[in-house]
């Protein structure tokens, strides 16, 4: 597929493409940020985004399987998990392996926020009422994401989520 023609592609297809992208991304990044946290020696909260990565993958396959014949390859849905601080998607080779827990966790709040507001846009929006019915379905489970991290950010110790454990220092030798 190439020549980039918007119109070759209905809205609905493209929802799937996007939908699909936000899940990909989502559990990509909760796979890195588990990582992260198992740097830091933090096994609980490294723990939770392994299994947000696993919700993550299960929308995905739950798009997928949605989706069916209406899912195109080649259309260029794309996304990337932002920064509360800018629109710049992080390149997560960039992310500094101090990210504390909390940081993380803000993180991932601002990006599961991100994907709960497409999901509601799309469902209020959608003229396909199967599109705006599976949307308003994502975007509750993704509501309900929010609401975990902030349990969590509430949960953890303050010092527990502050903490960057540095327990191998890398030398800077030059
Ligand atoms: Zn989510």
């Amino acid at each position: 597929m190439n020549g980039g023609k918007p119109a070759a592609f209905d809205s609905v297809a493209a929802f799937f493409a996007q939908a699909l992208a936000i899940e990909v991304e989502a559990a990509e990044r909760y796979t890195l940020l588990a990582d992260q946290m198992e740097v830091h020696n933090n096994k609980e909260i490294a723990a939770i985004f392994l299994k947000m990565a696993a919700i993550e993958s299960e929308h995905r396959r739950e798009i997928v399987r949605r989706a069916g014949d209406t899912l195109p390859t080649g259309i260029p849905a794309d996304v990337s998990w932002t920064n509360p601080d800018g629109p710049e998607a992080i390149a997560f080779e960039d992310v500094h392996y101090l990210m504390t827990p909390r940081q993380a966790l803000l993180l991932a709040r601002f990006n599961e926020e991100r994907a709960a507001r497409y999901f509601e846009s799309i469902a209020a929006s959608a003229t396909d009422p199967r599109i705006s019915a599976f949307a308003a379905e994502m975007a509750t489970d993704e509501r309900l994401h929010v609401s975990w991290v902030d349990q969590w950010l509430e949960t953890f110790a303050a010092d527990e989520l502050d903490r960057a454990d540095d327990p191998d220092p890398p030398v800077y030798s030059e």
